[in-house]
């Protein structure tokens, strides 16, 4: 569904930080890049939603060029760790303002608003705005309007890192429920291992722009490919 065919990134002409990277993603599959700051994920994800193109090599979604398909047409939902909200929006025009970019009428809008909301039980908060949520909600509300518009594939950055602990293993829990219940593919990024490894059905280890080992939880956990990947996966677990 998603592949990454030979890709190779550097910005500016520097050095390559995302280095002839290989990968296939199926359908709905849940894809944790894993990896500590700097592996080169958020690049990863940055060229996936096309804020970047790649130096080299091709991205596929679908079986066609990611650069051929208009980003509003790619059917690419994001979640990132500052929820990027608009703050002068209620949460109910920050959820309406993606499909109004897409043409649906009022009552469509307000139709799927309201089954956001419900995905991620904050019905009922439609006219509040962002600063008078806890951080938690404001995630919620974020990943609300990354499934508005019934996305294929969903992309998310950290999106739990600015939360406690507990509400983070919650979220991790809901967010794993809602994509075996809507079987979206996803693509997450994290450098938390624990968090890689509860979530995912498989885990790309990154490490200096390559990939160190594509595998299950299970596998990366019982049969590191190498040191890199042992004593990171080992690290805080
Ligand atoms: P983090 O978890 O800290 O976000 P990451 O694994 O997601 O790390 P990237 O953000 O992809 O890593 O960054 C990979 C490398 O590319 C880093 O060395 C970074 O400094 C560099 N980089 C990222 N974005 C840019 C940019 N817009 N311009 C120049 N260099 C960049």
């Amino acid at each position: 569904f998603v592949v990454f065919d030979h890709v190779q990134k550097s910005y500016d002409g520097q050095v390559l930080v995302v280095k002839d990277l290989n990968l296939t993603i199926a359908r709905g599959e849940f894809l944790t890049m894993l990896g500590p700051s700097g592996s080169g994920k958020t690049t990863c994800l940055m060229m996936l939603a096309g804020f970047e193109t790649a130096t080299h090599g091709e991205i596929r979604l679908g079986g066609r060029n990611i650069n051929q398909v208009p980003p509003h047409k790619r059917g690419i939902g994001m979640v990132f760790q500052n929820y990027a909200l608009f703050p002068h929006m209620t949460v109910g025009e920050n959820l309406s303002f993606p499909l109004e970019v897409r043409g649906l009428s009022r009552s469509d809008r307000a139709e799927r608003v309201r089954r956001a909301l419900d995905m991620v039980q904050m019905a009922g908060f439609e006219t509040r705005r962002p600063a008078q949520l806890s951080g938690g909600q404001q995630q919620r509300i974020a990943l609300a309007r990354a499934l508005v518009f019934d996305p294929e594939l969903v992309l998310m950055d950290e999106p739990l890192g600015a939360l406690d602990k507990q509400l983070r293993e919650h979220m991790q829990f809901e967010i794993k429920a809602l994509h075996e219940r809507l079987g979206i593919t996803v693509v997450y990024v994290t450098h938390d291992q624990s968090e890689a490894l509860t979530m995912s059905d498989r885990i790309a280890v990154f490490n200096d722009g390559r990939i160190q080992q594509l595998a299950t939880p299970s596998e990366l956990y019982e049969r590191p490919q190498n040191s890199f990947v042992a004593s990171f996966i080992g690290e805080n677990n």
